[in-house]
């Protein structure tokens, strides 16, 4: 199995611009690679025709030394819930198996203007409800570190586990997941790749098939800080067609990988309440040494609390399972997407659309959403869960922001992503979604709840010798920083 260590993407920027090797044959070789790997299952569908076009145009641009793009002829993979024209986007879901959008999504657009070649679009938990990539209508994607595809291999975490995957298998440089809850910083850890979940807003929504409006955001995969970084400064910044964004015009993040980060400028806080329940050893282990390493390199490493996290994946789940409910009602087999063939009255055609579009996941989440949004809930339930969603921000925003002199505050956390290495998919899918969810997503949902930027990186191999990955968060906006600190401790 080929997990090879590949150019980063300035070097093979680098081989482009002096004729060494061409868009055209990296990009050929990229599509040959998706075949090859076909069975770890990592894209829906492959954009040949689209990719050699693109390919040939950088081809153009690197021979008659035009204006080039930062990401020009570099392959990237795109999970299939975002938007791309004339190219279906189906969500891994029945509902939209035939969806051909008119418009790409923002991050496409961007991508494209950037140069960056679309491989394909990759799988996914159907409508990016899960922690496994198990939940789709095209089979689940396995875990590259695997020792056996066929009968006892692990998951590749989820919901983007398509992408993480093209990224660890070497079949792209790049991949754009979503992240509303963990589903880029999930799979990035269990497939020992780079995954970045940006703050809020900065990165456009537009074109994301959405989950949970309030807590989504565009996820960047790469097999390296430095690359991830070139892809945020492609993708970020404001976006009129997305209200969301942050209208601040977007400050490019400059900085040298090579400059050594001085250490003794930077806190970093060590959250207690994430030493919980279901913590493997071996993560605890790396966690630990991780911060010790810091520590002894000059950081002021220290413990700090954050004191609702125990009650912040009972909050998420609430308010996802609210969003959901209202965000599904546009299935209804009028506009787009399946419908089912009866005549008979529209309240069937609504019901049998759903009925035959969307898995139990899906539905369930409907009707779990509804009924905490009946009248009679609504305060005991939506209210309540907004209130202590309030109480999570400003628990970050208490170890980020509090005055200066106060020798509490920390530039970065730094935390497990996941409680072990990636599981076995037997041992995966005799547990619910829901429960898994909540195992899954203890530590990387307090961030989407906050709307605070984080990163997961990847550290070591386990005894099983598969990936383990840990998180560092930063305060809203706060991106350089987190990224520093990250590239330092790659
Ligand atoms: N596992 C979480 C959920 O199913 C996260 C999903 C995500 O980030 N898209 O809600």
């Amino acid at each position: 199995m080929k997990r090879h260590l590949q150019l980063s993407i300035k070097q093979l920027s680098g081989f482009y611009a002096d004729g060494s090797i061409s868009p055209r044959t990296v990009v050929d070789h990229s599509l040959d690679d998706a075949i090859k790997l076909k069975r770890l299952n990592a894209f829906i569908r492959l954009s040949p025709e689209k990719a050699l076009h693109q390919a040939k145009e950088s081809d153009h641009r690197y021979e008659n030394k035009e204006q080039l793009g930062v990401l020009d002829g570099v392959p990237i993979a795109i999970k299939d819930n975002f938007c791309t024209k004339e190219l279906t986007t189906t969500c891994a879901s029945r509902m939209l198996s035939n969806f051909v959008p008119p418009f790409n999504a923002t991050v496409c657009e961007r991508l494209a203007n950037a140069g960056a070649v679309l491989i394909g679009k990759t799988n996914m938990d159907q409508f990016a409800m899960g922690s496994g990539t198990v939940d789709s209508i095209f089979g689940p994607s396995k875990n590259i570190w695997s020792n056996d595809l066929v009968d006892k291999w692990h998951i590749a975490g989820g919901s983007s586990g398509g992408s993480a995957t093209a990224v660890a298998a070497g079949i792209c440089y790049a991949a754009i997941g979503s992240d509303t809850g963990g589903s880029t910083r999930n799979p990035a850890a269990y497939c020992g790749v780079v995954g970045l979940k940006p703050t809020y807003g900065l990165i456009s929504r537009h074109g994301l098939i959405p989950l949970v409006n309030s807590m989504d955001v565009p996820g960047i995969f790469a097999r390296n800080v430095g690359d991830c970084l070139d892809v945020l400064n492609a993708i970020a910044g404001p976006d009129d067609r997305d209200s969301t964004t942050i209208r601040k015009p977007f400050r490019k993040i400059d900085m040298s990988f090579n400059e050594e980060l001085d250490l003794r400028n930077v806190r970093i806080g060590i959250p207690k309440e994430y030493h919980c329940e279901g913590l493997s050893n071996e993560v605890l282990e790396t966690w630990m040494k991780v911060a010790d390493l810091l520590e002894d390199s000059g950081a002021h490493v220290h413990q700090v609390s954050l004191p609702n996290t125990s009650a912040s994946i009972f909050v998420y789940s609430i308010l996802n399972q609210c969003e959901v409910a209202s965000n599904m009602a546009r299935y209804d087999g009028i506009e787009y997407g399946h419908r089912a063939e009866i005549e008979s009255s529209t309240e069937e055609l609504y019901a049998n659309t759903r009925a035959e579009g969307f898995n139990t996941v899906v539905k369930t989440r409907i009707l779990t959403g509804n009924y905490f949004l009946l009248r009679k809930n609504y305060h005991k339930y939506f209210e309540k869960a907004l209130r202590v969603r309030r109480l999570i921000s400003e628990d970050f925003k208490r170890v980020f922001e509090t005055p200066k002199n106060d020798e509490n505050i920390v530039d970065v956390l730094l935390t497990p992503t996941t409680l072990t290495d990636a599981p076995l998919y037997n041992d995966f899918v005799s547990q619910s979604n829901r429960d898994q969810c909540a195992v899954q997503d203890f530590c990387t949902q307090p961030a989407n709840m906050a709307g605070i930027p984080a990163i997961s990186i990847p550290i070591r191999l386990s005894k099983r010798g598969l990936p383990i990955g840990l998180q560092l968060m930063s305060k809203s906006l706060n991106e350089e920083m987190l990224l520093r600190v990250a590239g330092w401790i790659e």
